[in-house]
């Protein structure tokens, strides 16, 4: 068996493994690479393989790093099924659809750009149509179901706890009388998740490929968070004001509504206006509510005892732009729950336009912001900064919590390893930006002594 790591090799972006096995070849993940424009439109418009000799791909979950490139991998040929969960096929869905739209605007933006130059315009990288056909190719497949998707290769997906639907992948590979298992972790959950089960611990591992996006960083205690968001959004309410919650549409929003539901039946907070107001966020929560076999068993009796975990009266759902405006009118105390959360993009530069200039309001951070970043600005504590060109002076308050955080740390990482039997032989490091991933290296040699340890870099082939 050959891997070549075509992506997330020394970065987190752009995820893309290609396996050879019994010179048959098959493609783990096909994200879209997101960086600087020039290096990311050259490293996803071209393959370095030919799309149509890939027999078949293998996905972990919905995140567009993973996912967000198999509309243009089928444009150019690729024929094949794309195995993954059911959850994960219902969010690539949205989420394709979504990143279609993206891909459009950003091709007229860059087509304007070069009319000025008299240079002609640039196709987007793939349309709503290819997204759509992308979809077709998919083939759902149970957690713990083993299933064949090549000779010679058999396919387990156990869980990550990152997202819904998120999977590790277990590869059970016959290479002529060969036999050995090589475990793909995915992007892995910290454990003790609101709403998703525990990363599972798989037996008899030989090989391992794992994650590193926070291989030397540790996380604030996940038990404080729902505490710390009690306390700052009282305080909040309390004085009159308003709390802006920059959130991923999936997954992070989710967990925020459930937080905010757990809360309010608590008696912790008042019953004011809660909205969410962002398209893919609204979609997204449909097929959390569609999915309750991924979730743990304490979300899963609140839902069969109480009510809907995403929903309740106070709560509203906001997809059309006209009620999206309404809330500017809004007087009295209420929540807003938008996207992107890193304030880059999306309805919630709206709101913080609206909202960052007045003190009695909070601005909560609950997710990870990029350098950079709109949000990374705010939480760094600058003022004023630059929303639709205008300047804004930060007033209001600033909060964040790192500790909701999708990824495990690096204590949460090593723990995962640690739990793993078998003997194993090699260890691939990914998806991590090089200090982290060279850092976690560290780690896993000290943990599993008697094992290879590797970080790839881009483009490396290794021989099993
Ligand atoms: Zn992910
Ligand atoms: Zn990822």
């Amino acid at each position: 068996m050959r891997i070549q790591f075509l992506g997330a090799a020394r970065t987190t972006t752009g995820s893309l493994y290609l396996f050879e096995v019994r010179g048959q070849r098959l493609l783990l993940e096909c994200g879209l690479f997101q960086g600087r424009r020039g290096e990311s439109t050259e490293r996803n418009r071209n393959f370095p393989f030919d799309p149509k000799q890939i027999k078949a791909v293998v996905l972990s979950h919905a995140h567009i790093d993973h996912c967000g490139n198999l509309p243009n991998l089928c444009r150019q040929g690729f024929g094949g099924n794309i195995y993954c969960t059911f959850a994960t096929r219902d969010l690539a869905s949205i989420m394709l659809e979504d990143s279609a739209q993206i891909q459009r605007d950003d091709a007229a933006f860059v087509s304007k750009k070069r009319a000025k130059q008299g240079l002609p315009p640039v196709e987007p990288l793939y349309s709503a149509q290819d997204a759509e056909k992308a979809i077709r190719q998919f083939v759902s497949i149970n957690y713990d179901r083993p299933f064949p998707v090549m000779d010679g290769v058999t396919v387990t997906f156990r869980d990550a706890g990152h997202i819904l639907g998120a999977a590790q992948v277990v590869f059970d590979v016959d290479e002529n009388g060969r036999k050995f298992r090589y475990l793909f972790s995915g992007d892995l959950g910290r454990g003790g998740d609101d709403i998703l089960r525990d990363p599972q611990t798989v037996e008899d591992v030989d090989y391992l490929q794992v994650e590193s996006t926070y291989g030397a960083r540790v996380h604030s205690p996940k038990a404080s968070a729902n505490a710390e968001v009690g306390q700052l959004v009282r305080e909040t309410l309390d004085r009159k004001g308003k709390v802006i919650i920059p959130a991923f549409s999936v997954g992070r929003t989710q967990q925020v509504v459930y937080t905010l539901h757990q809360l309010t039946l608590a008696g912790e907070l008042p019953r004011v206006p809660i909205f969410v107001d962002s398209p893919l966020s609204v979609n997204a929560t449909e097929v959390y509510r569609l999915h309750p076999e991924c979730f743990n068993e304490t979300i899963y009796k609140f839902l069969r005892e109480k009510e809907n975990p995403f929903g309740m009266e106070n709560l509203t759902y906001i997809r059309e732009v006209a009620h999206s405006m309404k809330l500017n009118d809004l007087k009295d105390p209420a929540i807003i729950i938008s996207a992107s959360g890193m304030a880059e993009a999306g309805r919630i530069r709206h709101h913080l336009a609206n909202h960052i200039g007045n003190s009695a309001n909070l601005i909560l951070f609950v997710g990870y912001c990029a350098e950079h970043t709109l949000g990374a600005q705010i939480m760094s504590g600058r003022s004023p900064v630059n929303i639709f060109g205008e300047p804004h002076e930060v007033r209001a308050r600033v909060g964040s919590i790192d500790s909701f955080s999708g990824h495990a740390d690096k204590n949460e990482l090593a723990g995962y390893v640690e739990a793993l039997t078998g003997d194993i032989k090699k260890v691939f490091v990914v998806h991590g930006e090089e200090a982290q991933a060279l850092a976690f290296g560290e780690t896993l040699r000290a943990i599993k002594p008697k094992a290879e340890v590797l970080v790839p870099e881009y483009q490396q082939t290794v021989e099993l």
